[in-house]
């Protein structure tokens, strides 16, 4: 994707309007305009990358330490109850916008947000099959 096309990149940039609550060299964070909770933002490394898989690890590392620190930020203005801190690569897993970010989303206690799925043991050697595959034992 050109930087001209992207959202975020026109963030960083100062071209598109954002509410920004905290920035460093390599990052910049931002309130969501769609919020889950009061309080709802997130972290974006200045370089644009599009997800987890095509991220560096030194950006993916300057945007955990940022994420920690906007929910230090949270944390003594807004007095959540806790955190969620979430990512989607892909349309599959729910990315909408196509340059890399964490949501990092304050919860209260009376909050109406619900795990997206049902927990439900598994079965031990479906799992165990999986993570076969996942370690490479099976090629
Ligand atoms: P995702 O679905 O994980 O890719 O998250 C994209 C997020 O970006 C959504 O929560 C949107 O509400 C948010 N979003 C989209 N456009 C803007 C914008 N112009 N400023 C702030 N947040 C935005
Ligand atoms: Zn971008």
């Amino acid at each position: 994707m050109e930087k001209g096309e992207c959202l975020f990149c026109g963030i960083v940039a100062g071209e598109v309007p954002a509410q920004i609550v905290d920035s460093d060299e390599h990052t910049v964070a931002f309130m969501d305009i769609n919020p889950a909770t009061p309080g709802h933002a997130l972290v974006v490394p200045r370089n644009h990358s599009a997800d987890l898989l095509d991220i560096s690890e030194e950006d993916l590392a300057h945007v955990v330490v940022a994420a920690q620190r906007l929910g230090r930020r949270m944390e003594e203005a807004l007095h959540p109850a806790g955190f969620n801190v979430l990512h989607a690569t892909r349309p599959a897993a729910w990315q909408t916008v196509f340059h890399f970010h964490v949501h990092v989303i304050p919860r209260y206690e009376d909050d109406p947000l619900e795990l997206p799925y049902v927990p439900r043991e598994g079965d031990p050697d479906e799992i165990a099959a999986v993570a076969e595959r996942i370690r490479g034992d099976d090629e």
